[in-house]
């Protein structure tokens, strides 16, 4: 029970949580025994502005923009200014829920949840296209995205569909033979969208559920690239368009959000490499920035090392 002034109002204990030393608290309880625990407190900017600070810092190192840093600050702030709290509830546990709260708005907001697993059961064969800039991980990620659908027991083929880089077919190759997943290249320097258009007809004719298209990714500034990749989307008709971006890239990986939502926009992003990204904190700003949802991260080179991206996540890594 709170205690109640003459006023019928609550009393507030004035000394600031921040400023409490040990002994002061044991004084404290020694004076009012039992009862304190009931005692209510009314949180005031001062007893949060060192939580604040040391949030501040954090975040930014983690890699969290400014402006997503002060947003989550705010609503820090907001969320326990003025809450009147018992000692029995731990402040700790208050800053946890806020900050969990807001990332997971960050990560909704404009940014329409898609369960692919779910997705790739509506029509078949579902068709995914992925796009993104040699060496983000790309032919990777092609073969954990297949490996997770393997494991769920769906067909898979993949379609080379980078007839210009010879490394990127053999390398898809390679994974194909050890996941034993069919798949359908083109001749080198041959035409891209036949090779998609032979893969989706091929898991028509033997019954495949899914179809993953590999897309070249060359200088992304490269114009023929521009035509050839609109022609692909034009042909192949994908359901599902996937962007992989590197963590480590940067202000990069914008540019190159930016180049392939203009050219074939997409659906969802990948992002590769959280593994040697300190903190992760990348994916926040990204899906903020992008305002598209980041689905699945890379957290390694196996091919177990794809899982899908949510709040409880990057909540533990940032703040374990
Ligand atoms: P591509 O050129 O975009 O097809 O890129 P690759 O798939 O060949 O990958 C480039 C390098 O990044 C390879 O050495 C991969 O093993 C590595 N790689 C890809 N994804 C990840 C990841 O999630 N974590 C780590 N640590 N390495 C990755």
């Amino acid at each position: 029970m709170p205690e109640k002034s003459s006023e019928g109002k609550v009393s507030e204990d004035t000394t600031s949580y921040s400023l409490n030393t040990e002994g002061e608290k044991k004084e404290k309880e020694q004076r009012f025994g039992f009862l304190n625990f009931f005692k209510y407190k009314e949180i005031k900017e001062d007893d949060v502005s060192d939580i604040v600070e040391e949030l501040r810092t954090e975040l930014l190192e983690s890699d969290i923009s400014y402006d997503i840093t002060e947003k989550i600050l705010e609503d820090l702030k907001s969320s326990l200014i003025g809450k009147k709290i018992s000692r029995r509830e731990d402040i700790e546990e208050l800053v946890k829920d806020s900050l969990k709260k807001s990332i997971k708005e960050i990560l909704e907001k404009n940014n329409s949840y898609l369960d692919v697993m779910e997705r790739v059961k509506i029509k078949r064969p579902y068709v995914v296209m992925f796009f993104g800039v040699n060496g983000v991980g790309k032919t990777t990620t092609i073969a954990k995205f297949a490996y997770m659908l393997k494991k769920r027991g769906l067909k898979v083929i993949v379609a080379a569909a980078d007839t210009f880089r010879a490394a990127a077919q053999e390398q898809l190759a390679i994974h194909c033979e050890k996941l034993e997943i069919p798949l359908v290249r083109g001749k080198y320097g041959g035409d891209p969208a036949s090779v998609a258009f032979d893969a989706i007809q091929s898991a028509k004719s033997r019954g495949f559920d899914v179809v993953l298209i590999d897309t070249a990714g060359r200088m992304h500034t490269d114009k023929d690239l521009t035509e050839e990749l609109k022609r692909i989307v034009r042909i192949s008709k994908p359901d599902l368009k996937l962007l992989v971006l590197d963590s480590l890239a940067g202000n990069d990986a914008l540019e190159q959000a930016k180049y392939f939502e203009r050219v074939v926009d997409y659906d969802g992003v990948i992002l590769t490499k959280i593994d040697a990204d300190t903190k992760g904190g990348i994916a926040i700003s990204l899906a903020y920035e992008l305002k598209k949802p980041v689905l699945y991260i890379g957290i390694g080179q196996t091919y177990d090392d794809l899982i899908p991206f949510t709040p409880e996540w990057i909540m533990e890594r940032l703040f374990s």
